[in-house]
C-alpha cells in the first residue's frame, strides 16, 4: 500500500510537475546537482517578506529527484524560510528512517518519499532539491 502511493505520486508528479518552469520573479537562484545519478537542478524562489511567495525549479534528472523537487515546492510555498528549514530536516530524518508518524504528517505528501529510506542507492536523488533549498536559505540569511 506505501509503495503503491510512492509509485503514484512519483508518476503523477512526473507528469504533471505543477513548478517546473522558470521563474522570471525569484529573488534567490540556487543549483544542485548528484553526479552519481546525473541529476542537475536549478532551485527559484521569490522570498518577500519573510515569506516564500513563490517558488520553481528547472533542469534535468531521474524520476526521483524531479518528483521530489515538485513535492517540495508545493510543501514550502506560502512558508516562512524558518519552517521551510524545518521541513527539510523532517524530510532528512525520515530518509534516515527515524521520523515519527506525528513529524510524518507534517510533511504531508513528501511522506510518499519515505519508501526512499530503504533504498540507499536513490538516497541522493531524493535529497538532492532538499539540500539545495536549504542551501538557498542559508545564503539569503547571511546578505543581512
Ligand atoms: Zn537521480
Amino acid at each position: 500500500m506505501a509503495d503503491s502511493f510512492y509509485g503514484e505520486v512519483l508518476a503523477d508528479h512526473n507528469l504533471h510537475p505543477l513548478h517546473r518552469h522558470e521563474l522570471a520573479d525569484a529573488t534567490h537562484v540556487c543549483k544542485g546537482l548528484n553526479p552519481t545519478c546525473g541529476d542537475d537542478i536549478e532551485l527559484h524562489l521569490d522570498i518577500k517578506d519573510n515569506i516564500i511567495s513563490d517558488g520553481s525549479f528547472t533542469g534535468i534528472g531521474c524520476a526521483i529527484s524531479q518528483a521530489s523537487a515538485d513535492i517540495m515546492l508545493e510543501l514550502v510555498i506560502g512558508k516562512t524560510p524558518d519552517e521551510a528549514k524545518h521541513l527539510t530536516a523532517l524530510f532528512r530524518k525520515m530518509i534516515g528512517g527515524e521520523i515519527s508518524d506525528d513529524e510524518l504528517e507534517e510533511l504531508e505528501e513528501a511522506g510518499a518519499l519515505q519508501t526512499i529510506s530503504k533504498m540507499p542507492a536513490r538516497v541522493k536523488c531524493a535529497t538532492l532539491s532538499w539540500n539545495t533549498l536549504e542551501r538557498l536559505l542559508d545564503e539569503s540569511t547571511h546578505e543581512h
